[in-house]
């Protein structure tokens, strides 16, 4: 274990971004969002969680799969745009970390989704545990939080003036010692101020959610009312998806960029949306609680069910502080773990 000043953080990531694209925390206005490195806006030291999940370096909004070119005299040439450039994230919260274990399970398992594969194969996580939790923060209620155990190559603790580092990887531990300048060996006092900090974290959550009631409860509540009661106060925005570190829909539309020049698109797709199931005979999910209640079983029943018990949720919170209609999830499920 190591640690290393806060004011050296800098060098550290300048350094690597002498090999990778490096995405940080940045404060923008009020609000944390991660971006590319920019040393006057890096949040070294920011509180509870960034507005979106760190889904977005493994996972783009959108991208490009292929180009159809037409313009030549022969056969129509088609170019794959596999992703190839290496990204080190700096700062992932643990309930991105496990969002990202979800993510891999699903892009990862076969078929292998290729342009997730290349990116994931080319991407460095470097996380940072949580010594101040949320208000809407319930990650510990799925062991997903406030401290990671797993799913990094580093991580990294804020201990006032300083950061506890690990490493989770061979390409971590090598880093650690590439950059050993500045880089120093914890003491046995910054352990225990780490253990401290995780302990206090750990009994600071004012958000639980009783999974294993859940896991029971939903085995009967399918035909429950609840679905539908919540689905009038929702505004099908998709903001829920949108904001959410495992939720991985997406649609893919060929889009003609000029007469003979084609790309096909990917982009992110919300279960919440009216034409998410519209097919050219029907709508397999007509209503906004057929929809709402797809969303939990997805989460909580159809993935564990393909995936070893693997859940959708890491209760980051993100979808109760921007939900649009106000819905608070953890109150919804907790009425159905405990029969309304
Ligand atoms: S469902 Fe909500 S609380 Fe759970 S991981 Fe997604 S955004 Fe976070
Ligand atoms: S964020 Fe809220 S209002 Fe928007 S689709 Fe999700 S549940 Fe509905």
């Amino acid at each position: 274990m190591k640690t290393i000043a806060k004011t050296k953080l800098i060098a550290f990531l300048e350094a690597l971004s002498d090999d990778y694209r490096v995405v940080v925390p940045l404060q923008q206005g009020t609000e944390v969002e991660m971006g590319e490195l920019d040393g006057g806006r890096l949040a070294v030291g920011y509180r509870g969680k960034t507005r979106f999940s760190a889904k977005e370096c493994l996972f783009p909004e959108s991208e490009v799969m292929l180009t159809f070119d037409n313009r030549g005299a022969g056969a129509v040439e088609t170019t794959e745009h596999t992703p190839a450039e290496k990204t080190a994230v700096w700062g992932v919260r643990p309930c991105d970390l496990a969002g990202m274990a979800t993510l891999d399970a699903v892009f990862l398992s076969p078929p292998v989704d290729t342009y997730y594969y290349a990116r994931r194969a080319n991407t460095l996580l470097l996380g940072l545990n949580c010594h101040e939790v949320g208000t809407s923060c319930f990650c510990r209620s799925f062991a997903a939080g406030p401290f990671a155990s797993s799913g990094f190559d580093m991580i990294f603790t804020d201990v006032a003036e300083r950061f506890l580092v690990e490493s989770g990887s061979e390409v971590g531990a090598r880093l650690l010692e590439q950059h050993g300048e500045l880089f120093a060996e914890a003491g046995e006092a910054d352990r225990q101020e780490a253990e401290s900090l995780r302990l206090a974290a750990e009994t600071a959550f004012t958000t639980t959610l009783d999974v294993p009631a859940l896991l029971v409860a939903l085995q009967e509540a399918f035909d429950d009312g609840v679905w539908e009661e919540q689905a009038k106060k929702c505004t099908l925005c998709g903001t829920c998806c949108i904001v959410c570190p495992t939720c991985h829909c997406f649609n893919v539309e060929d889009v003609r960029k000029t007469r003979k020049l084609f790309q096909r698109v990917r982009y992110w797709d919300s279960c919440q949306f009216t034409g998410f199931t519209r097919m050219a005979a029907e709508n397999s999910r007509s209503t906004q609680g057929e929809r709402w209640r797809q969303k939990i079983y997805d989460k909580f029943v159809y993935l564990p069910a393909v995936y070893d018990g693997l859940l959708g949720c890491t209760g980051c919170g993100r979808c109760l502080d921007l939900c649009q209609g106000n819905i608070n999830i953890v109150q919804v499920l907790e009425k159905v773990s405990h029969g309304h």
